[in-house]
């Protein structure tokens, strides 16, 4: 009987620490090992919907089964900028308009991206405007304004994401400052390279992909499959990572044609935006262990549809401002911990609730 006792002490002993060791490394909350962060800039329900009555086809944002809506006013005004708007989503934490990553005195916050990668994970960052836009850099930057692009650049430095793609090469290597950051990311290990095609997966490595000086061009002016065909890339490379990844990706121009009030740009971006979707959901069917989520930062245009045919495909629009609105834009969720995505929230919970499904919160 004692020596019974002692053995259930000892065998309690053992489960205590290794029910310890399973909490501390191996995240038993974790709901999935990858997320995917589709972030179309000015994206409204109404942008999505005037895409799906003109498209031939049905847009992939249709199949995602959870959906929810998240309140996009920042710190200092009811209606966001996308540097408030992506630090919020990046970071969990809502600022003043014009500001990446910090609060008006500079105390920086912390990204998912930069959680990420130090629990191991790949990251990457894929935009159609340049890669220092607000949009992006609220992943990887802190700067009191958004528009301190070479501040911004040199922030890149500061962290290890694995691969970037997108615009923004010339505030690299053409600075204030005479610093060359082109030469600096070769000698981090980087593989530099001005096209998609450009880059190999011979070990895995770091990558850094300018497809434009400075912002990519529109899509219905030539910028090709760039968009999902980074997606696809960065995917390949990231998801060599046994520990899994984060990624984000921009479709930046959806909010331009909204500025323009031009609701051919709008569908001529949405529909690009879409065929990437299509490579990342593709990428977590086959995957599973996948969270892939589509939202905006907030509307542009006060676009509504005040007219059109759902058989003929046609529509009849108004911009209401060539800025930004108010009002709440849509979520949608596919893969392990996409339930928690349902109902109405705030843009910061976008971020809780990725980094509550990677364990990391
Ligand atoms: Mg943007
Ligand atoms: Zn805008």
């Amino acid at each position: 009987m004692k020596k019974l006792g002692f053995l259930i002490l000892i065998l309690s002993i053992f489960l205590t620490s290794c029910n310890n060791e399973v909490t501390k490394n191996n995240h038993s909350d974790k709901k999935a090992k990858n997320v995917i962060l589709f972030i179309g800039d000015g994206m409204g329900v109404t942008h999505i919907y005037s895409a799906m009555t003109v498209s031939e086809t049905p847009l992939n944002i249709e199949s995602f089964k959870y959906t929810g809506l998240q309140k996009t006013y920042s710190a200092s005004d009811y209606i966001t900028d996308s540097g408030a708007a992506g630090t919020a989503l990046a970071t969990g934490k809502k600022t003043k308009n014009g500001l990446i990553g910090c609060d008006s005195l500079g105390n920086h916050f912390k990204s998912i991206l930069k959680y990420a990668e130090e629990d191991g994970l790949s990251t990457g960052l894929v935009s159609t405007s340049s890669i220092l836009h607000a949009t992006p850099a609220a992943f990887i930057a802190n700067n009191i304004s958004r528009y301190n692009y070479q501040e911004i650049a040199l922030d890149f430095l500061k962290t290890d994401i694995d691969i970037f793609i997108g615009g923004g090469k010339k505030n690299f290597e053409d600075r204030e400052d005479g610093l060359n950051l082109i030469d600096s990311l070769k000698s981090k290990d980087y593989q530099v390279a001005t096209a998609i095609e450009d880059i190999n997966l011979v070990d895995f490595q770091k990558f850094a992909v300018f497809t434009a000086e400075k912002h990519n061009p529109e899509y219905r002016n030539g910028r090709g499959d760039m968009l999902p065909k980074a997606t696809e890339k960065a995917i390949e490379m990231v998801s060599q990572n046994k520990n899994g990844f984060f990624m984000m990706v921009e479709g930046s121009q959806i909010d331009w044609g909204g500025h323009d009030n031009d609701i051919d740009y709008i569908i001529t971006e949405l529909l690009d935006f879409d065929r990437a979707i299509g490579k990342a959901l593709e990428f977590a069917e086959k995957d599973g262990e996948t969270l892939v989520i589509v939202t905006a930062d907030h509307e542009t245009g006060g676009l509504t549809l005040v007219g059109g045919n759902i058989n003929n495909k046609t529509i009849e629009v108004n911009f209401s401002t060539d800025y930004h609105t108010a009002d709440m834009v849509p979520v949608f969720a596919y893969g392990p911990g996409a339930e928690e995505f349902t109902g109405i929230y705030e843009n910061t919970d976008v971020f809780h609730k990725m980094m509550q499904a990677l364990g990391l919160e």
